[in-house]
């Protein structure tokens, strides 16, 4: 066992108590799990501020004087410690509310101290509420001219341990293991990229010697992080895709052939050509695919999925895809059929609404190899639901769509089928190598042509007069207008009211028998839900009035107009989906964000990026932006099968893709890990794999 892996309260000072809270606070078991708790932020203990020139608005300041007078105040039974600093420039005062009592010992009248917290302002007068203090001791220097700050959480503080302590700790740790902390990346590696070595890297990192050695400490772990990260998903992919070898669809026959030349409906873009071979050189090969096809909403996916739906066809394959909605499933349904119209293929849906005595027609046909697509819902994924020999799953709109998902399908037949996953959520390439890193990547990043960018506006709520008018003006054109509201969650009362209020005022100023004016919501029956959302797509209702139910896939080119109410409630990618669901016909469309005054900062920022671009990779980049990547909403994050203790996606792009590089260079020639040189990382997934089970059994 190496000395790293002992029991955090054997370290001195900790013991039993002190390291519970290590435990629970922080998940801190070992000395391991303590040297990778890294600082946050590191102060500059060299440089100081001038009193009379502090700035009471400034995040934290840092001054060294001398202590010129204290005294405890009492007033109404509260007592409070203060304490006058001077330097050259003036006095500032040092204020403590609890607490202080050890001060009355600690501080020294006319003696040098170093104070360090945030600014307060009282009475005019800038003052400091319970700074950090510290004596200058001559003889002893400060051993780091960076000074590491460690996050802290409220219990810790409570049990006194403060920053300080941990990284006194961290002390403790290097004088007992240092000499023994061993290298965990292969030496080849090290020399290539000119790494500095674990042991320094995670002394200068906790105790920098100055700015070049952080740099290079961080980099290092930055690098071991997400090298480790990659090299464990792509390890796993290759042993995955030497147990399952792919069904081969050697040849492309009559039913792909047929369509080419006859059914057709437009020239493919160069983009859709691109990915197409992508794919078929996949499931020409002997590997299963696991690719995901990103591409913008309206950018073509579908036709891309038919043609290889085709060719696994003409390779006697069936084929299935599945689909968000049940909506969805049934555009999908009647554009298969219309395109596939004269070439005698077999295509059926299957959903939750599907009858009971159908349902059982269409099972027996596709155990016996006469249906040869189905498309539907997850209803399709019932384990009841049985191929004859299912050669390719589409997944449709679902990028979520994970590990364990997709492992279900292969249970499908006795070798997992091809599976290619369609996403029009752009996910940032960082993201995407990361969270996706065992799929493939093909990208459509070409619209087809004569589409027009959809003009995006932003509107006060005291313009929404103007709005109607722009409405009317539109449905005399013949077009038809989605108004979409935020719905945060779906028992949130309030939300539903303003729907309910945003109803009664367009049916006032739309009124009935001239218009006709729909409603779709999570809280109705799904089959009135569904006759709204069909009148609209019939064209019957010129205004559907929905939540955010419409965001996927939806399909009504005869819409043009998109409008967001409370648009600042929504998030980024959730503005450009929704958007995305105008500007798919001929015409020019609109998206209008409609908002309060109310808007913080971030709000206006994602309206301006909104109005600026169409670009959907260029939203997912700005959005990481924003909202950082320790920051990504709900169902990112829990995408996310780690934590990153160091690295951020949104600044280590290129040190991720570096990463990523060389775990492929290294197991395109030793796929086993199995060479001396490599040997290291063997060992380090192996113990991996066991920490993992050991954390989780910590845990629960
Ligand atoms: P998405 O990628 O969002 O799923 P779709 O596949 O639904 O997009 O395509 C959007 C629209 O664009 C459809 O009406 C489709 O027929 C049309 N389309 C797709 N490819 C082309 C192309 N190369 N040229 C012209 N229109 C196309
Ligand atoms: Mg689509």
């Amino acid at each position: 066992m190496s000395i790293l892996e002992t029991d955090i309260k054997y370290l001195k000072s900790v013991g039993e108590k002190r390291a519970k809270i290590l435990n629970n606070e922080l998940e801190i078991f070992n000395f391991r799990d303590l040297l990778y708790h890294f600082p946050y932020k590191y102060i500059d203990k060299t440089k100081f501020d001038k009193i009379n020139e502090i700035d009471y608005k400034s995040k934290s300041v840092q001054i060294k004087g001398v202590i010129s007078h204290f005294e405890i105040y009492e007033n109404n039974f509260k007592k409070r410690f203060v304490a006058k600093l001077k330097d050259k420039t003036g006095k500032i005062e040092l204020i403590w509310f609890k607490n202080f009592y050890w001060l009355e010992n600690f501080l020294e009248i006319d003696k040098e101290f170093i104070v360090f917290g945030k600014p307060n302002i009282f009475r005019d007068k800038v003052n400091l509420v319970h700074p950090e203090i510290e004596k200058v001791n001559k003889e002893k220097k400060i051993n780091t001219f960076l000074e590491p700050e460690y996050s802290t959480t409220e219990k810790m503080k409570k049990k006194f341990i403060s920053s300080k302590i941990v990284q006194k700790l961290q002390k403790f740790v290097f004088i007992k293991s240092y000499e023994k902390i061993e290298e965990n990346l292969p030496e080849h590696l090290i020399e290539k990229l000119n790494l500095m070595r674990r042991k320094k890297s995670l002394l200068h990192i906790h105790f920098p010697k100055n700015q070049d050695f952080l740099k290079a400490a961080r980099f290092r772990l930055k690098f071991e992080e997400l090298f480790f990260i990659q090299l464990e998903i792509l390890f796993k992919k290759n042993i995955f895709l030497e147990k399952n070898v792919g069904y081969k669809f050697t040849k492309v026959g009559k039913y792909f052939n047929n369509f080419y030349k006859k059914n057709l409906p437009f020239e493919l873009t160069n983009a859709q050509k691109k990915v197409t071979k992508e794919i078929r050189r996949d499931c020409f090969g002997h590997k299963q695919m696991n690719r995901l096809l990103q591409g913008d909403v309206g950018s073509g996916k579908t036709i891309v999925a038919l043609m290889i739906i085709l060719i696994a066809l003409d390779n006697d394959f069936q084929a299935c895809i599945v689909a968000p909605t049940e909506i969805l499933a049934k555009q999908h349904f009647a554009k298969f059929q219309e395109m596939l119209k004269g070439l005698g293929i077999n295509v059926d849906i299957l959903t939750g609404s599907t009858k009971q005595k159908y349902r059982k027609f269409l099972h027996s046909n596709l155990k016996d190899g006469t249906l040869q697509i189905l498309i539907g819902t997850h209803a399709i994924m019932e384990d009841i639901v049985e191929f004859q020999n299912l050669g390719i799953v589409i997944i449709d709109e679902q990028h979520r769509f994970g590990v364990a998902q997709r492992a279900k399908l292969w249970k499908k037949n006795f070798s997992p089928p091809h599976i290619l996953v369609m996403t029009a959520t752009p996910i940032p390439r960082t993201l995407a190598m990361t969270v996706y890193g065992d799929l493939d990547f093909s990208i459509i990043d070409e619209m087809p042509p004569n589409r027009k960018e959809i003009k995006t506006f932003h509107r006060y709520d005291n313009q929404r007069l103007r709005v109607f008018k722009f409405i009317h003006e539109e449905i005399k054109r013949g077009r038809q207008i989605y108004i979409v509201y935020p719905l945060i969650t779906e028992s949130e009362h309030f939300d539903y009211k303003d729907l309910e209020d945003g109803y009664e005022s367009i049916v006032r100023a739309f009124p009935s028998p001239k218009y006709t004016v729909g409603v779709a919501h999570g809280k109705m029956k799904a089959e009135e839900k569904e006759k709204s959302m069909q009148l609209f797509v019939k064209g019957i209702s010129q205004i559907l009035i929905a939540t955010t139910v419409i965001e996927v896939g939806v399909d009504v080119p005869n819409a043009s107009v998109m409008i967001i109410e409370s648009a600042e409630r929504f998030g980024l990618s959730q503005l450009h989906q929704l958007r995305g669901r105008v500007g798919r016909g001929a015409d020019q469309s609109y998206c209008i964000l409609m908002t309060s005054f109310k808007l913080t900062n971030d709000a206006k920022k994602r309206l301006k990026i909104m109005t600026e671009t169409n670009d959907g990779f260029k939203i997912a980049e700005e959005d990481l932006k924003v909202r950082g990547s320790g920051n990504l909403d709900g169902t990112e994050q829990s995408g996310l099968p780690f934590q990153l203790k160091i690295s951020n996606l949104r600044e280590d792009g290129e040190i991720l893709e570096r990463a990523r590089k060389e775990a492929k260079i290294i197991l395109e020639t030793d796929k086993n890990l199995e060479n001396q040189e490599n040997e290291i990382l063997l060992e380090y997934l192996k113990k991996e794999e066991k920490n993992k089970k050991t954390q989780w059994g910590k845990i629960s």
